[in-house]
């Protein structure tokens, strides 16, 4: 049976970090749905609608990747797709509590489906959503962290709204 995968996240803003779980878990997977969601304990800079836009540009180079918004439980999402995974990326020790709380109340309500953690490449566990969102927002030039459309879609945020 054709094995299905979710990678949900906010993905405000995306960075090459996000690119690189994706580009990872499409060669494991037979399809790979990124889920874009709202994160109820972060405010986002950028519209549901504007990330998953950004996203679908991003990922049509993998033929196996999709990009969805969801609202509601991210198993909920997982089980109305048919994954039977849900890849979730880890930076550091301090993603790791957080992402083990939410592993384990995932699969205490789906034992079906498993979370796949995948560490993240070096040269990307720095980098954070915050982290560039902050660079921009001060002026500073983002262009190694994020692809070029987030970089030009930060900039002009940043030139329109200073304070967003
Ligand atoms: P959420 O708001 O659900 O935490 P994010 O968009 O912040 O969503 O992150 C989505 C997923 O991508 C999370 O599993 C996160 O750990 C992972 N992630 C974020 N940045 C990186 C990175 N630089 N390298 C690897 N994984 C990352």
């Amino acid at each position: 049976m054709a094995k299905c995968a979710l990678y949900p996240g906010s993905f405000d803003t995306l960075t090459l970090g996000h690119l690189n779980i994706v580009a990872r878990s499409a060669r494991l997977f037979d399809r790979l749905v990124v889920g874009v969601t709202d994160n109820p304990r972060k405010r986002p800079l950028f519209r549901r609608d504007e990330r998953v836009e950004v996203l679908r540009g991003e990922c049509a180079r993998f033929p196996n990747v999709s990009v969805s918004p969801f609202d509601g439980l991210t198993i909920t999402y997982a089980q109305s797709i048919a994954a039977s995974v849900i890849v979730r990326g880890l930076r550091a020790v301090t993603d790791f509590e957080y992402e083990l709380q939410i592993a384990i109340a995932n699969h205490h309500l789906d034992p079906a489906i498993e979370t796949l953690f995948l560490p993240s490449e070096p040269a990307f566990s720095f980098l954070s959503s915050s982290v560039v969102k902050e660079i921009a927002r001060l002026g500073g030039d983002v262009r190694s962290f994020v692809p070029a459309a987030v970089a030009a879609a930060l900039e002009d945020r940043f030139a329109r709204e200073p304070d967003a």
